[in-house]
């Protein structure tokens, strides 16, 4: 990978990438998307059938939830970075095997370089182990806190898990409904920094 200096540069790199065998049964790469200096950045798994038709991450069912759950704690997706650990589609929504997770980790890892975010919210086991760089498992480790490189990492349950077992009614929806309260404290907690005073004169 080339050195890149700015999100756009990075996602067009990421456009044409051939690096592992995902890329011949996409339609399109699923970079990612919102705000590229975002204090909050969620990672998810990998690209659905939506996801890969649409180009944007967490398009379908699961990312209605998203949207719904960032609304209830007054957050749009244009205020939050949104990408996945895979850009690709993996065939029939199979799991990221570890290969293809090791090919497309590099762009995550200058994703988050390059945002640059406070907060990281892991979507599930595939981002969770991945970013906490150890075999948990999503269900002991949702709502806590972790501080890895300097930013705090929130794991909660994936939004199809969620929607699998049963949507509003669920106990994984009230997990993560208070998983996105403790979103809104920690972002309470770490207030962006004041806007550069623009010297004019
Ligand atoms: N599930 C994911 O993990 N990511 C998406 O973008 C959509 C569904």
């Amino acid at each position: 990978m080339t050195v890149t200096t700015t999100i756009e540069e990075l996602g067009q790199e990421a456009a044409v990438c051939t690096r592992c065998r995902l890329s011949a049964g996409r339609t399109q790469v699923v970079f990612g998307v919102g705000d590229p200096s975002a204090d909050l950045m969620f990672i998810g798994e990998a690209p659905g059938f939506h996801e890969d038709k649409q180009g944007e991450p967490f398009v379908g069912a699961a990312g209605q939830l998203l949207t719904t759950l960032l609304g209830e704690i007054g957050l749009q997706r244009s205020d939050v970075y949104i990408c996945n650990i895979l850009k690709c589609r993996p065939p029939g929504n199979r799991d990221p095997l570890p290969d293809e997770i090791e090919s497309c980790a590099p762009y995550l890892k200058e994703q988050i370089r390059l945002v640059d975010p406070t907060i990281i919210v892991t979507l599930g086991n595939f981002a969770t182990r991945f970013i906490l760089d150890r075999p948990v498992g999503i269900s002991r480790v949702r709502g806590e806190r972790f501080h890895v490189d300097g930013r705090v990492v929130i794991p909660t349950f994936h939004p199809a898990a969620v929607l699998r077992g049963g949507g509003a009614a669920s106990r994984q929806m009230e997990a993560i409904r208070s998983d996105f309260q403790a979103i809104r404290q920690v972002l309470a907690e770490h207030p962006e920094p004041a806007e550069e005073q623009l010297d004019l004169f």
